[in-house]
């Protein structure tokens, strides 16, 4: 666990959050600021800053990450979702535990 980092509160249940999911890698829960009706996160329960500090070695949990999305996007009750891994600041990453963004529902999202 990083002492300053807000999801690795959540992970440890230390903040709260709108849990959708949970097993021993990861956790998913409702995005508190939502971009779409509906807007969650997947998150893996180890701390890693973002994307760019992924290695070989995360390619199982993020191969997870990715395959969580549809499940539970399709649990959440979407037809169809976007995805997204903001990377770092000029990617605007703003929570540097990496993430990925599920979204859909309501009106037609942006193309990107
Ligand atoms: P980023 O910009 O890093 O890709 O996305 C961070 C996301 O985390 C934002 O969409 C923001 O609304 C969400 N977020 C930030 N703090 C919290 C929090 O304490 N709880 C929850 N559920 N979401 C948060
Ligand atoms: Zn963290």
């Amino acid at each position: 666990m990083s002492t300053n980092c807000i999801f690795c509160k959540i992970v440890n249940g230390i903040i709260p959050s709108k849990k959708i999911y949970e097993d021993e890698d990861v956790i998913a829960f409702n995005d508190i600021n939502p971009s779409a009706k509906v807007h969650f996160l997947i998150v893996p329960k180890t701390h890693i800053d973002s994307l760019a500090s992924c290695n070989m070695q995360h390619q199982d949990l993020l191969g997870k990450l990715l395959l969580l999305a549809p499940r539970l996007a399709g649990e959440q009750g979407l037809a169809g979702f976007k995805t997204l891994i903001n990377t770092g600041v000029d990617g605007g990453q703003e929570v540097f535990h990496i993430h990925l963004h599920v979204l859909g529902g309501g009106n037609k999202l942006p193309k990107t």
